[in-house]
């Protein structure tokens, strides 16, 4: 039976490889995994002593609405708990946004290479995808401008962006927020927000305020280290959220996941290691990377794009064949180079032993 037309050019999302599936091919006991920005030391140790306190009622359907969640994280942004929505991690929500603000006849943009879920969902809402080449990394905010028109429903701008780690600064955001048209969505994909450097964090929900058709997205998947639980939020306007929520499974986040997140998200002990050991390896990783003549975008994230004179396959397979997955430039629209998430002070400096010998 076939799906609608716009499947016959479509393939499932391909993940970065699996460790299990690495130790197996390569006959290898330690696998470090430096592949999908996930965070390199777990997530809190106030989540693991919860969980077991929250096995009871697995039988009831959870509250859809996450309730407990929901106000605390509206205390803490200083919204209001109607300007939420949470999904099955980010993901979920870019596609709710899809599914409420596009069909055939729109169109929708988006910075190349960036976070491929925008085009995955809008091209199964039949939108028409007009993509915008970064410029050394960063997002071109003048030629994505140029290319709005009355059919454009959403621009996404995913800053620090996936897979350069750029950051559009909070001067270049509120022009381009004065001069998007009302009828157009900016989506402001904030997934490694917790990481940007605070001196110039852009503190973007304050824009909430001033542009009605913002939208900001987060998530537990990165800093707070859950994302195995899948819970992501947006933050908007009552309105929008108000959509979304229609949009919205019934019962898309579970009670283990909301109360884990909720217990990630007071344990800022945590969060602020996460912070400060990423901002320590990062910058001994760029030294490195400096030394050895090795180039990469700036990056307010927790991974580093080391920019290659050839394809990243091949310092993507050596890396592989001793125990360090990495994802390369080839799975990510930017052919020569490897994203490379920054890990613990020990895994980073085996990872730089084995570049040095590469
Ligand atoms: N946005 C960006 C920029 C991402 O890198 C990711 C995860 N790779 C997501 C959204 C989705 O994250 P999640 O669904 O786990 O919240």
């Amino acid at each position: 039976m076939e799906a609608k037309q716009v499947f016959s050019n479509m393939a499932p999302y391909t993940p970065g490889k699996q460790i299990e599936d690495v130790k197996k091919e390569y006959g290898l006991d330690k696998i470090v995994k430096l592949a999908s920005n996930e965070n390199p030391f777990g997530y809190s140790e106030k989540v693991r002593e919860a969980i077991p306190n929250m096995l009871n009622g697995l039988e009831i359907y959870p509250d859809g609405y996450a309730k407990a969640l929901r106000e605390e994280i509206a205390a803490k942004l200083s919204v209001k708990k109607d300007q939420l929505t949470f999904g099955c991690g980010s993901d979920e929500i870019i596609d709710m946004l899809c599914k409420t603000y596009l069909e055939k006849g729109t169109n929708t943009i988006m910075a190349t290479p960036s976070f491929p879920q925008y085009k995955h969902n809008a091209l199964i809402q039949g939108a028409e995808i007009i993509e915008v080449p970064l410029i050394n990394g960063y997002h071109d905010l003048a030629a994505m401008l140029k290319a709005v028109n009355e059919a454009t429903r959403i621009v996404w701008l995913c800053s620090p962006n996936n897979p350069t780690g750029s950051l559009i600064s909070k001067e270049d955001l509120i022009d381009f927020l004065e001069k998007c048209p009302d009828h157009t969505l900016v989506v402001l994909d904030e997934a490694y927000y917790e990481y940007i450097d605070r001196s110039i964090n852009p503190n973007s929900v304050a824009l909430l305020n001033d542009y009605d058709n913002l939208v900001i997205l987060r998530t537990f998947s990165k800093a707070y280290g859950l994302a195995n639980l899948r819970v992501g939020y947006g933050i908007a306007s009552e309105e929008i959220t108000k959509y979304l929520n229609i949009t919205r499974g019934p019962f898309n986040t579970t009670t283990i996941s909301q109360l884990s997140a909720l217990t990630a998200f007071l344990d800022t002990d945590f969060l602020e290691k996460t912070y400060q050991e990423n901002i320590t390896n990062k910058q001994t990783f760029m030294q490195f990377c400096d030394d050895v003549g090795l180039e990469y975008y700036d990056s307010e994230a927790n991974f580093l794009f080391v920019k290659l004179p050839t394809s990243g396959d091949q310092l993507f397979t050596y890396l592989l064949k001793n125990g360090f997955i990495v994802r390369s430039g080839e799975a990510l629209g930017h052919p020569n180079g490897v994203r490379i998430t920054i890990g613990s002070k020990e895994n980073m400096t085996e990872l730089q032993e084995l570049m040095k010998n590469y």
